[in-house]
């Protein structure tokens, strides 16, 4: 697995890839799960997940207010297609279009609280995203 030499954005220390039980040890919810974490992690909590095949981060590293408001804007979004009338295919186009983001930007692991705000926003007035997307 290719390993990135990115850093912290926080504190600017190097972002090492652990392991879930690593980093989390008893609580962890998934044992063998990789992510990119702040070497000083606990003292700076900030991490982000990778993925399993290819070890890469999925977004930047997030403290837990970032991944907190990143969850409330998967949740807004994901609704669109899990309950609304779009497919996940045209919800993904709906989300560039709507906040300008071209396609390797467009992934919520890498959102800013800002970019957050403005996704929540969007979904609870849209109403009919399907309009969008056509
Ligand atoms: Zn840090």
């Amino acid at each position: 697995m290719k390993r990135l030499h990115i850093h912290c954005p926080y504190c600017g220390a190097p972002a090492v890839r652990r392991y879930g039980r690593d980093l989390f040890g008893d609580a962890a919810a998934d044992p063998g799960a990789l992510y990119y974490a702040c070497a000083r992690h606990p003292v700076c909590d900030a991490y982000v997940s990778a993925h399993k095949k290819s070890g890469l981060p999925m977004g930047s590293l997030a403290d837990p207010a970032l991944r907190r408001k990143r969850i409330q804007a998967h949740a807004a979004f994901d609704r669109l297609w899990k309950e609304g009338p779009l497919t996940k295919k045209q919800a993904y186009r709906w989300l560039r279009g709507a906040l300008g983001l071209p396609e390797e930007q467009a992934h919520i692991a890498c959102f800013s609280h800002y970019q957050c705000d403005r996704l929540i926003a969007m979904c609870s007035q849209t109403s009919q995203p399907e309009r969008a997307a056509a």
